[in-house]
């Protein structure tokens, strides 16, 4: 199970997405994929 993110519009897709024309009803095609698991990305050196 994997999350996707439209690039445009925000809508989270989830599913197990491999299709490579994935499109959103937005119309755009980029997506970036999420991981659940990952919620701080922030590392403060
Ligand atoms: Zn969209």
């Amino acid at each position: 199970m994997s999350r996707f993110r439209c690039a445009v519009c925000g809508k989270i897709y989830e599913g197990e997405i491999n299709t490579p024309n994935l499109s959103c009803e937005c119309g755009s095609t980029i997506f970036y994929k999420e991981r659940p698991n990952v919620k701080r990305v922030f590392t403060s050196d």
